[in-house]
């Protein structure tokens, strides 16, 4: 999976990396400092996920895109894991009366949708002779003065570990960033969303897909919102986003039905009803958090990347594939200033955070949008104007969704450009608007219909007339 004459610029480098979090970010940085020939040690606080029977709460299919594909790309892994996914080309969406209509993506076959994806990192990250991933390890502290970790082991023994780097790939409740949360001028902030999640699954019908594979399913309810994501083994998952005041009014089996019947009908058929009243119990609904925080490194010793520098809410599909780019990213810099730490990390924190906090940002414009706008018939006929103009003039109007998702225009870029897209495109509705009417006023005055010959008087009355209820 690696190659070996480009593995090692040194195989003399000694500098030992410890990557603390051995999830999708954590297994990919390890597989990025070892192809650079550090000797990698991955501390991961569960068990081996490949070995594990049951994952609880966290989605395993996930949405990869340009971004993602890349970074697994310059580790020789994008061929192999994307043959294992799922494309998907369009949205569709249900409506309440069980019609689907779909909104293409703009680009089809780019967005592949992975499944058990963790594993296959990991077992990549395995492959190099020098990483050591060391499962059941979790950091309990870590000293900002000599960089000394200190680990549980499953059985409850402590182990204390040095690293020249330590990376911390942690997630969102990130053990290393609490160190920093202790320096002066470290920036922090972290929302809930009142919407939780819950998932539920619904079954192949006959052996095939209940519904059209390769389409992201939406049932946008303004305030609920339901997406359904297809599996390899022909099932779908179907995430139920919803206010926990809501989740907490349904307590019993016949609610569930009466609340899918009002909201997402044609859906009870297909998941089943009884499978429905069971399934909709079986784990809590889970919570959203969005976390920002700046600098992302403590000297030449730490620094922070995918989720435990900024968790995003999923409305935008792109946590993992910002944390996949944050390795690229770092991997960039790494080459422009020959691996020398002290100048790595300042430099990585100044590219990356404005970059991070505007997809933080883009994912809770997306929650809002994907809820409510998609119904609009504003919002549909913007997206289509957006996409002929893009079609006419590709460089010039690139809609916002294909800068993030099918290009590696930097996130704050793509912000930039949608903003001054979105104002030369409202000027140009409303010039187009202006022309139209001043061009009916001048064909209604210079070629004025037969109307017949009312008194003002009159006319003043009846449009008064108008106004009246009745
Ligand atoms: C419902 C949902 C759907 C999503 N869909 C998409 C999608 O379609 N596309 C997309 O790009 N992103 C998606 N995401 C986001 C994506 O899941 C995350 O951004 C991604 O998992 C982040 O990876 P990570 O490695 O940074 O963190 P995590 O996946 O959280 O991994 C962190 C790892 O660190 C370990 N750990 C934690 N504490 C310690 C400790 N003290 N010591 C040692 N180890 C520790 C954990 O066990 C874990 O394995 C979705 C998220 C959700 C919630």
């Amino acid at each position: 999976m690696h190659n070996s004459t480009n593995d090692n610029k040194s195989t003399s480098k000694k500098k030992v990396v410890a990557v603390v979090g051995g999830g999708l970010v954590g297994a990919l940085n390890a597989c990025y400092f070892a192809k650079r020939g550090f000797q990698v040690e991955v501390f991961e606080s569960r068990e081996d996920i490949r070995q594990a029977k049951i994952v609880k709460g966290r989605s395993i299919n996930l949405a990869l895109s340009h971004r993602g594909r890349q970074a697994l790309k310059q580790v020789g892994m994008e061929d192999t894991i994307v043959s294992k996914g799922i494309p998907m080309h369009s949205r569709m969406i249900h409506s309440l009366n069980g019609t689907q209509s779909p909104i293409p993506y703009g680009k089809k076959g780019q967005v592949i949708l992975l499944y058990k994806i963790l594993c296959f990192v990991t077992a990549a990250a395995e492959t190099y002779p020098n990483t050591n991933l060391n499962f059941a390890h979790k950091l309990l502290d870590w000293s900002t003065e000599t960089g000394a970790m200190t680990f549980v082991r499953a059985e409850g023994a402590k182990e204390e570990i040095q690293a020249d780097l330590i990376v911390g790939c942690d997630g969102a409740f990130s053990a290393i960033r609490k160190q920093f949360l202790r320096q002066s001028r470290f920036n922090y902030s972290q929302t809930y969303i009142p919407h939780g999640y819950l998932e539920l699954t619904m079954p192949p019908i006959n052996g095939e897909f209940a519904m059209k594979p390769n389409y992201l399913h939406i049932w946008p309810r303004n305030t609920f919102m339901m997406i359904a994501l297809p599996n390899l083994d022909k099932t779908f998952t179907c995430t139920l986003f919803m206010p926990f005041e809501e989740f907490e009014k349904v307590t019993t089996g016949d609610q569930v039905i009466t609340f899918f019947q009002k909201y997402f009908p044609d859906a009870i058929p297909l998941i089943g009803a009884e499978a429905l009243k069971r399934d909709y119990f079986r784990l809590p609904a889970q919570a959203m958090v969005s976390v920002k925080c700046s600098p992302y490194h403590l000297g030449d010793k730490c620094v922070l990347m995918g989720d435990a520098a900024h968790a995003v809410v999923p409305f935008y599909g792109q946590g993992m594939n910002a944390g996949f780019e944050d390795c690229l990213v770092f991997n960039e810099i790494m080459d422009q200033l020959n691996e020398d730490f002290s100048a790595v990390l300042p430099e990585y924190t100044r590219v990356r955070v404005p970059d991070d906090h505007a997809i933080a940002d883009l994912a809770m414009y997306n929650y809002v949008e994907m809820r409510a706008h998609v119904n609009s018939k504003l919002f549909l006929f913007r997206k289509y104007v957006d996409n002929f103009l893009h079609i006419i003039m590709p460089r010039t109007i690139i809609p916002l969704y294909t800068m993030v998702t099918f290009t590696r225009t930097r996130y704050h870029k793509a912000v930039k450009r949608w903003h001054w897209q979105e104002k030369v495109i409202n000027q140009g509705l409303l010039f187009c608007a202006a022309v139209s009417v001043a061009g009916c006023s001048y064909l209604l005055v210079r070629y004025p219909p037969n109307m017949p010959n009312i008194p003002t008087e009159q006319l003043w009355s009846r449009l008064q007339a108008l106004k009246s209820p009745f």
